[in-house]
């Protein structure tokens, strides 16, 4: 890591300012070259481990495989009625440690960006760049991008969840099968699902998941997970961590509208699935290319269209939410494993959606596309 020359207590003149070093701030931060620039985050990478999981093509798999805690080439979404399971060549459902995905990306800042752990404070805007407070330095900067986490604002759908990281008193079947939905639980407060990655025949991640506009206290997420555990046959030898995250459904707004967003704030987790690790990366290696040319503005991280896609899907969710489980499922079923993988990953192909599309309840849909 290299260091910008400066004197405490005069203002250090860069070309970029990054606030947030998370999935979207690190990645920009480490693309960047030939350029002072700073990124600013308070918080270590282990402080704000979490698994991180997308559907991986080759190239992919290679590009992130020293931050790779588990990797699958099947997985499996089930109701009382049916187990849809999914095997793929091409895609790899892939679970990151973030806090090695951070760390590595820390460890690859060229000469002349500096990570600054300490949080931002008294930003001021000026045109698409500013000032702020760091450290008890001061810095001016042509660009700033701005990653801190978006409002949530009050009322909007969103994807809760709460889970444990266990090891198992006895093996497990199917290690090698990712459980991404199992609606065999409690539907009663909003569309719920356990989300399951074995890493291996003794040690599960295991979450309870909802989409509802409600959060729930954390008991209820655990006794969701103790239920489910039991009706697997797993019992819990350790608790080993755990993990919960909000992730909003409908639009969200950065925290300050006057600086440019990038990452989460800028609206990159799917409105319809909460996934935003492969929208963050496609945002901003193309972000970072743009800038290597000298243009700034930051690329949207989903395109317009995939986004009121999604606002239909949401919208029918909120009006109706017992249809939940079967629009899940009806999607899974309507597609094979690259095409549902394509899917989730947001690059569906034109007959991807035609599928999906000749799947849904029709009324709902069309209610919801005239509602808008
Ligand atoms: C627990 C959890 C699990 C998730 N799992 C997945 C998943 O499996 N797959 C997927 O695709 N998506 C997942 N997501 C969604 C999304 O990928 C992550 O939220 C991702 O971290 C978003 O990246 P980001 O850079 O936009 O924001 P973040 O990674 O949250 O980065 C924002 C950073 O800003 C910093 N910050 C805040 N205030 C200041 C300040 N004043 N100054 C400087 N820095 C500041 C924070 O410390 C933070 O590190 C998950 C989200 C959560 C919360």
């Amino acid at each position: 890591m290299s260091s910008l020359k400066n004197n405490v207590n005069k203002t250090t003149e860069i070309d970029i300012a990054i606030i947030g070093g998370g999935s979207a701030g690190i990645t920009l931060a480490a693309y960047l070259n030939n350029v002072r620039a700073v990124v600013v985050e308070p918080r270590t990478p282990i402080e704000r481990d979490c698994s991180w999981a997308f559907w991986a093509d080759s190239v992919q798999q290679k590009k992130f495989k020293a931050a790779t805690k588990g990797s699958w080439q099947q997985w499996r979404l089930i109701d009382h009625q049916t187990e849809i399971l999914h095997c793929s060549e091409k895609y790899l459902y892939t679970s990151l440690r973030s806090a090695d995905y951070l760390a590595q990306c820390e460890r690859a800042l060229a000469e002349g960006v500096d990570l600054i752990r300490a949080p931002a404070e008294n930003i001021r805007v000026n045109g698409l760049g500013g000032s702020f407070t760091a450290a008890g330095q001061d810095y001016k900067s042509a660009k700033i991008y701005d990653s801190r986490p978006p409002k949530i604002a009050e009322g909007v759908l969103k994807q809760h969840f709460f889970g444990w990281d266990i090891r198992t008193k006895a093996p497990i079947s199917n290690p090698h099968i990712v459980t991404l939905m199992d609606f065999r639980v409690d539907q009663s407060r909003g569309l719920h699902f356990i989300y399951a990655l074995p890493f291996s025949d003794r040690r599960l991640l295991v979450e309870s998941t909802m989409i509802s506009v409600s959060l729930e206290d954390k008991k209820w997420y655990r006794q969701a997970i103790h239920k489910w555990l039991q009706e697997q046959n797993i019992a819990i030898e350790e608790i080993v961590g755990e993990e919960m995250g909000i992730i909003p459904m409908q639009s969200v707004a950065p925290l300050d509208e006057n600086i440019a967003a990038i990452g989460a704030a800028s609206g990159a987790a799917r409105l319809s699935s909460g996934y935003a690790f492969s929208g963050i990366q496609s945002q901003i290696s193309k972000l970072a290319a743009g800038i290597s040319r000298g243009h700034y503005s930051v690329p949207p991280p989903i395109s317009p269209l995939l986004n009121s896609m999604d606002k239909i899907f949401t919208g029918v969710l909120l009006a109706h939410p017992e249809l939940g489980v079967s629009i899940m499922m009806r999607t899974a079923k309507a597609l094979d494993a690259d095409g549902f993988a394509r899917f989730m990953l947001g690059s569906a192909t034109f007959f991807d959606w035609v599928k999906v599309v000749l799947a849904m309840p029709k009324v709902p849909f069309l209610k919801q596309v005239l509602r808008r």
